[in-house]
């Protein structure tokens, strides 16, 4: 009899087996319908010996110290801070925009006092910012956001920027210094020897079991387990009871070329041409030294693998009737990106994880013996 059977070993499930095996002493059981452990931050060498991220480039960034002590308890780091340029008229400019943005797209030479007044020139009043179209237009203007914004984004989500929860666009900032850094958290890095080899760390415990290439429909009837956490899609465990909820998904194109450098920085986003989003060259995240490359070229589309929740309100309105089964589920709890509908970031996953441990703790009593040797040691 397991104390507890997760399914999905990515970050949701895989910081709450290691939790729960090594704080509480419970036998865990994780399956996943992957023939790998890690979810969607999965890496691993091509043939070349290049490391590559399966599901697209994935950079570790957090303002949240105890998320990285958390995390440094199974992977050393190497600093790394993540840059992306967009090819916009022809040039390659830094995004998120800033001022030397704005002047090499106008061949301009304002000072960084000047381009809050030419943001300001240039932004359209909205008198409530409601959309992903609204939050860039108030700031930057018509003109940068059909240039940066809105192809990337009707790409990207099959939808136009009006049809978006504001928060979507609004992950990437807008600067009026020459910080031509994606991110602003405290910190950024990646797992010095990658993502895979840090759920293996996490996962290696003696109560942890993993079983891969296993969908929990088949073996949730068959395999003794007293409480569940859950991780995939919250309507598919429903048995898409109230319809589906929308989910987008990605192609990957993974390619290696026969030269050292493919393009100056790790991305480069496409927001006006090409029907891929973005291409990732992998050596830059990773440091690796190699006479060869390796990229990836994401292609969006409405069917495959569910990578990202659509934010807008009738999702989260369908979302809202999910949950509510959720909350009404003994037994079960529901946990990451895909079964708690949110466009997390790893971070996100990993503080939500640790907080619903934190809730276990209060509510499910430990279990028996294990308990009392789980005190001692
Ligand atoms: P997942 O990683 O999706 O894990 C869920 C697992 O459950 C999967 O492995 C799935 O196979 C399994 N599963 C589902 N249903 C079943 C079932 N019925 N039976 C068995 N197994 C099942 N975050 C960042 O912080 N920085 C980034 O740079 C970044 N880049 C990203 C780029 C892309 C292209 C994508 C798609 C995401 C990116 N993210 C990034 C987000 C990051 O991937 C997620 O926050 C995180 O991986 C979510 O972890 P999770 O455990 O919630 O879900
Ligand atoms: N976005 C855009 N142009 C860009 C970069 C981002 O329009 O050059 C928009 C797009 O809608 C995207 C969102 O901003 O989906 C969030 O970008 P982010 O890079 O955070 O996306 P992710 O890495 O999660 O795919």
């Amino acid at each position: 009899m397991f104390d507890w059977l997760i399914v999905g070993a990515g970050f949701a499930g895989s910081v709450l087996a290691e939790r729960l095996a090594s704080q509480r002493g419970e036998r865990v059981l994780v399956v996943d319908k992957r023939s790998h452990i890690g979810g969607n931050a999965y890496d691993r060498t091509d043939d070349n010996g290049l490391l590559i991220h399966q599901y697209g480039p994935h950079i570790f960034h957090t303002n949240a110290q105890s998320i990285v002590d958390h995390l440094s308890k199974f992977t050393a780091w190497r600093p790394y801070e993540h840059r992306v340029l967009a090819e916009v008229d022809g040039k390659l400019l830094p995004i998120p925009i800033n001022l030397d943005t704005v002047n090499q797209l106008y061949g301009l030479s304002l000072k960084e006092d000047e381009v809050e007044a030419f943001f300001a020139a240039h932004a359209e009043p909205v008198e409530q910012i409601r959309t992903s179209e609204d939050v860039v237009v108030a700031r930057v203007g018509r003109d940068l956001y059909e240039k940066f914004f809105r192809g990337y984004t009707r790409k990207q989500w099959g939808l136009d920027p009006s049809q978006l929860d504001k928060s979507v666009t609004a992950r990437v900032p807008v600067r009026t210094n020459r910080d031509d850094r994606y991110f602003n958290d405290t910190f950024q890095m990646m797992p010095l020897h990658g993502y895979t080899r840090m759920f293996e760390k996490m996962l290696a415990h003696p109560d942890i079991h993993v079983l891969l290439q296993t969908d929990y429909a088949d073996i949730r009837d068959v395999i003794p387990h007293r409480r569940v956490i859950y991780t995939g899609p919250v309507d598919e465990y429903f048995g898409y009871r109230y319809g589906r909820l929308p989910y987008r998904s990605l192609r990957f194109e993974h390619v290696s070329l026969d030269k050292e450098w493919h393009q100056p920085v790790a991305v480069v986003n496409y927001p006006q041409t090409q029907d891929y989003t973005r291409v990732t060259e992998y050596k830059h995240l990773t440091g690796q030294r190699h006479a060869m490359t390796a990229l990836t070229y994401e292609y969006p589309s409405a069917e495959g693998d569910p990578y990202y929740p659509i934010p807008m309100e009738t999702n989260a309105e369908l979302y809202r009737r999910y949950d509510a089964l959720a909350r009404a589920t003994p037994d079960v709890w529901f946990v990451g990106r895909l079964a708690t509908y949110r466009y997390y970031n790893m971070d996100q996953v990993v503080g939500q994880a640790l907080s619903t441990f934190q809730k276990i703790q209060q509510a499910v009593p430990m279990a028996g013996a294990r308990a009392v040797a789980a005190a001692a040691g």
